[in-house]
């Protein structure tokens, strides 16, 4: 059988097996090394989505390789009746880069949300000795697709069919800060945002906005809950994007690129969140295990060694121009939004699929985030080079 062949056999096997809640692009990626991945056929694609925001340092980067491989032989699971090395590793050094002061892993973002809201709910319970409380989120944000993490989703169409979810959830308008204080009662315990919303369309929060939740939860003892789960890990250009507007959030949630790919996220909490749940008020069997720790220690490791951080300040400034100088040559693009290496363009009409598509056939992968709006997600480590390969497929798909 042929490589294309196969590959259409592959895909339509896909498609009779999965259970169809994604509809996926007929591409059967086979390997990756640095910025690149090669599908079955042997064809080679720049990559600017990083696995949706994953793959921060790319493909089969070999310290990483060879730090999973070692885990790989020693242990790989023990659960969480026992201590583990590189649990205690990693979380130190998440705990140094995030200055907050605890740590609890777990298997994904959508986890990591739904430990953060416990945080909240725990706090209230704690103060209050009682439940009953309510949560601020925002119009137009995405915290995941666990019923907890989708009832601060502030999306009908993705929370429609599962209603009811979670009761006392108020969405304000994000940066907006006068429709947050309108929410406001003596029942509200924690206000959670994205700090830049990524499937929204890329928005970062104003510093005026950021300040002024961070200061209406401290006037109304309430939990600011910052989700860094797609902007953070050095994606904005600071480690965690909240650094660059100066306020700390009393829980943050990361996931994606901590693992480079393994499945790892985690809920971290500072101050008196940080003591708020209990032995016995949370839990989980995989999460933080050797394995995913090992993986999640060494991409911190070389996020310090290689200054990843400052990599992505430069590369992202040379996006940031190249991006506006194709906005400004076509009609169609009607804004440019973003941060470091977290960036959307967005048109004058809902052609991002139809583009995504367009650029794939031209051996570029580029996501969208929503209809309208193409987003520039791609591994941290990406070079000007590449930006300037990636425009050059943009002009020609277009
Ligand atoms: C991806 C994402 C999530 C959900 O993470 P999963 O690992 O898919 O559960 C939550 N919040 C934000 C901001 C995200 O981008």
């Amino acid at each position: 059988m042929s490589a294309f062949d196969d590959t259409k056999h592959t895909i339509e096997k896909a498609e009779q097996i999965l259970y169809k809640t994604y509809n996926r692009f007929p591409v059967l990626f086979d390997h990756g090394k640095g910025v690149f991945l090669y599908d079955t056929e042997g064809k080679e694609y720049l990559d600017f989505g990083a696995g949706i925001a994953v793959c921060g340092l790319g493909y089969n980067d070999p310290e990483y390789t060879a730090a999973l491989e070692n885990q790989a032989g020693k242990l790989l699971h023990i659960s969480n009746l026992f201590y583990n090395r590189p649990a205690i590793d990693a979380g130190e050094k998440l705990l140094a880069a995030s200055q907050m002061d605890r740590v609890f892993f777990t298997n994904s973002g959508t986890e990591a949300i739904e430990g953060a809201l416990k945080i909240a709910k725990r706090y209230a319970y704690n103060r209050d000795g009682h439940g009953g409380h309510e949560i601020i989120a925002m119009k137009h944000s995405f915290h995941g697709r666990s019923l907890g993490a989708l009832s601060v989703t502030g999306n009908d169409h993705y929370q429609e069919p599962f209603a009811p979810l979670l009761p006392g959830i108020r969405f304000a308008e994000f940066n907006d800060l006068d429709s947050v204080k309108a929410l406001i009662n003596e029942n509200t315990i924690a206000v959670i945002m994205e700090t830049i919303q990524g499937e929204g369309g890329i928005y970062p929060a104003t510093e005026e906005f950021l300040k002024g939740v961070r200061a209406l939860c401290d006037e109304h003892d309430m939990l600011l809950i910052l989700d860094e789960i797609q902007c953070g890990m050095g994606r904005s250009g600071e480690m965690f994007a909240w650094q660059g507007y100066g306020v700390k959030p009393d829980v943050m949630t990361v996931a994606k690129a901590l693992g480079n790919g393994v499945p790892i996220g985690a809920f971290l909490a500072s101050g008196r969140a940080a003591t708020a749940m209990v032995p016995g008020d949370h839990g989980t069997t995989y999460g933080g295990n050797p394995l995913v720790c090992a993986a999640a220690d060494k991409v911190l490791e070389i996020f310090e060694t290689r200054e990843i951080v400052a990599h992505v300040r430069q590369v992202g400034a040379y996006l940031w121009k190249k991006l506006d100088e194709f906005a400004e040559k076509h009609d169609c693009v009607t804004d440019h939004r973003g941060k470091g290496l977290i960036q959307g363009l967005e048109f004058d009409r809902p052609v991002a699929p139809i583009v995504s598509k367009a650029l794939l056939e031209n051996q570029l992968v580029l996501i969208s985030a929503g209809a309208n709006i193409i987003r520039f997600v791609p591994p941290l480590v990406i070079t000007e080079e590449d930006v300037d390969w990636m425009i050059e497929k943009l002009e020609k798909s277009l």
